[in-house]
């Protein structure tokens, strides 16, 4: 992505909104900003007891990097990733925000319904995410996005409503040609397997840190 110069950034991000048209770069800068600014503080997050989820939220024009956060449970149960990416977000100065209706989205984990709806009263208009909320069930040992789904709402979520467009990463990787497509699966399976890692230290050592649904 450094090599780009911000016309293709641009380009990249434009051709995004139309899910028929993915543009790697686009893909491979989500990517960056998960491996690089959200996991530095996703590790610190989950050594202090808290969820490997994690949020970031980026500029449309430049795909630069606006705010990052984790998940802060142990400090109040509400603080998801993306619910505390987001009061990060209206903490910082007006004139560092970016207009939310622009503004690209990127959750580590398919966000769960009090996420969905954060994301869409502050007026997101889509939002990308890495792992789904099957991936957060089987393979991170956190039920509690799928079960809310299903016992409070009595299902799933539309992914394309009024609001805004859901898009899995690894959904849109699939639709891009090789060798863009082995590359991206490739820094994918790369972090899969940073986040067991996370995992297995947050399933370890969690139960003592009072989150109600650990
Ligand atoms: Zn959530």
């Amino acid at each position: 992505m450094s090599n780009d110069t911000p016309v293709t950034k641009v380009r990249a991000r434009r051709l995004c909104h139309d899910r028929s048209m993915v543009d790697s770069a686009f893909v491979s800068r989500l990517l960056d900003v998960v491996e690089h600014d959200v996991v530095p503080l996703t590790r610190a997050g989950v050594a202090a007891g808290n969820k490997l989820f994690g949020a970031a939220i980026l500029r449309a024009d430049d795909l630069s990097l606006v705010v990052a956060e984790t998940n802060n449970e142990t400090e109040n149960p509400l603080w998801h990733g993306e619910v505390h990416c987001l009061k990060r977000f209206y903490e910082l100065p007006a004139e560092r925000r970016v207009d939310t209706r622009e503004a690209v989205f990127v959750a580590t984990h398919e966000p769960c319904s009090l996420c969905l709806s954060a994301i869409t009263w502050t007026g997101f208009t889509s939002f990308h995410y890495l792992f789904s909320h099957e991936d957060s069930r089987d393979a991170f040992a956190i039920p509690h996005d799928l079960r809310i789904l299903d016992e409070v709402f009595g299902g799933g979520y539309r992914r394309e409503n009024a609001f805004w467009t859901s898009h899995s990463i690894p959904a849109l990787v699939d639709e891009l040609p090789e060798p863009d497509r082995a590359a991206l699966r490739e820094r994918i399976a790369g972090l899969a397997t940073t986040y067991d890692q996370l995992s297995a230290t947050y399933q370890g050592g969690k139960g003592a840190a009072g989150i109600p649904l650990d």
